[in-house]
């Protein structure tokens, strides 16, 4: 049974991603930062249906947590084969109001968190001459957004470290792509009314928003097979919103 990581996998996308992993049979580590409860309760739904899971805590924004946690799912679970940079998170602020507290904050979750984990878990890759990496981008680091500057930033980092880091190992047999959803119903939707997810609907030329199962779809043909020759791409997810 091949090993899969997946950051971020207590809720929403990560989540979604995580079971469909287990689906495709491989034992799967859900790392997550706060989320004990929710964890755990995939964890245990997992393991009701047979498949393999365990529960990893660790803020992917700290290299000795994340360096310490691959080691004890290396040790658990075996070599990392999959490896899928979910975790993140966002905000709203205006560019003038945006503190070195929540630009440090932005940048070492969805930037430094994904350097981290490919940081720990390439080595293996290298040794076994095998690997597939997948980092969660946004639409918003392709195009930016307006008051998501620190976001936009961190998310256009992301597909610059894809697109380098797939060009670096690609000779060591290890894939590195990027998925980048557009407007995806979880919890980080959760700061917009009703009325601004209808705009965003309507602004979106196939009228709904996307489901995290949408994004995992994405991610389950990018480690498989069927994607053998694609590598250092970035796969929007976003009902045609950005083109
Ligand atoms: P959610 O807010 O629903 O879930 C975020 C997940 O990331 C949680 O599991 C959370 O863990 C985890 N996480 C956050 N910070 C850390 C950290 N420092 N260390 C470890 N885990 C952390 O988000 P989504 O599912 O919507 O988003 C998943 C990814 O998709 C993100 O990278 C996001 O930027 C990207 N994305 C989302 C879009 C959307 O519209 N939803 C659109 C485009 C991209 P815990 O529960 O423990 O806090």
């Amino acid at each position: 049974m091949k090993t899969a990581v997946v950051t971020g996998a207590s809720r929403g996308i990560g989540e979604a991603i995580a079971k469909r992993l287990c689906e495709k049979s491989f034992a799967v580590a859900l790392i997550y930062k706060n989320s004990d409860e929710k964890a755990n309760e995939l964890k245990r739904e997992m393991l009701s249906l047979g498949f393999v899971a365990e529960c990893y805590q660790a803020d992917v924004s700290s290299s000795s947590q994340v360096n310490a946690v691959f080691e004890k799912i290396s040790a658990e679970l075996g070599s990392v084969e999959v490896l899928i940079n979910n975790a993140g998170i966002s905000q709203q602020s205006l560019f003038t109001e945006i503190t070195d507290e929540m630009w440090n904050e932005m940048i070492g979750t969805n930037l430094t968190g994904v350097f981290n984990c490919c940081r720990a878990a390439t080595p293996e890759m290298i040794k076994n001459h095998s690997g597939v990496i997948v980092n969660i981008a946004s639409m918003w680091g392709e195009t930016g957004a307006s008051c998501e500057v620190h976001y936009s930033a961190a998310k256009a980092g992301v597909i610059g470290l894809t697109k380098a880091l797939a060009k670096e190992v690609g000779v060591s047999g290890i894939r590195v792509n990027a998925v980048s959803p557009g407007v995806i119903k979880t919890d980080m939707l959760n700061p917009f009314s009703e009325s601004d997810l209808d705009e965003l609907k309507k602004e979106t030329p196939l009228n709904r928003l996307g489901t995290p199962e949408d994004v995992a779809n994405a991610v389950e043909f990018l480690i498989s097979d069927k994607a053998s020759f694609i590598t250092g791409q970035v796969l929007s997810v976003n009902g045609g919103f950005v083109i």
